[in-house]
């Protein structure tokens, strides 16, 4: 067993076989920065690595807690999030084709001391997410009139017949 704080696979200490990881990292270091979700809880993974030859077969698990506001009532909510990541990567002494147009398959030189799986981690979460972000699926969400919590209350609005431009907007919606 072998903990880090960063997500890396370090080539000059794995040994031949299967090698076991356990990371707890900060979100920083898996760089969400331009998601549209918050992340502020740690990532915890693990990962266990088979080598063989040049070749080291990467099967991971990560957890970690997005956070959002519901789209219809704007109520903070926390998405936990567990995902798993598969990776090859094939270490060459060759030259390098830059894409090989397929993520789960990485080629990487020899010179390479470390390989980053911190990427892998990133993309796999924001895949994860939900399209839409609710607190539950029977949101009630804001009266578009007033703006109270429909799912707390409930208000006259609707009620109000011809009450000007969101009735004319939900008759064009019909
Ligand atoms: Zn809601
Ligand atoms: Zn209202």
């Amino acid at each position: 067993m072998y903990n880090s704080k960063i997500m890396k696979i370090d080539f000059r200490e794995i040994e031949s076989g299967k090698n076991r990881y356990e990371f707890n990292v900060e979100p920083e270091e898996i760089d969400f920065e331009n998601s549209w979700v918050d992340f502020n809880e740690n990532v915890i993974a693990t990962v266990e690595a088979v080598s063989s030859n040049d070749e080291i077969i990467v099967r991971g698990k990560g957890r970690t807690v997005a956070k959002s506001d519901c789209v219809r009532c704007l109520k903070p909510v926390k998405l936990p999030l567990e995902i798993n990541v598969n990776v090859v990567i094939h270490r060459t002494e060759g030259p390098i084709e830059k894409d090989t147009g397929d993520d789960d398959f990485v080629v990487v030189s020899q010179a390479e001391g470390v390989y980053d799986l911190a990427p892998h981690f990133r993309e796999a979460f924001l895949i994860e997410l939900p399209t839409k972000i609710l607190c539950s699926d029977n949101c009630k969400g804001l009266c578009p009139s007033c703006g109270v919590d429909l799912n707390v209350r409930t208000c006259d609005c609707s009620n109000n017949k011809g009450s000007g431009t969101w009735d004319a907007l939900r008759d064009l919606l019909r």
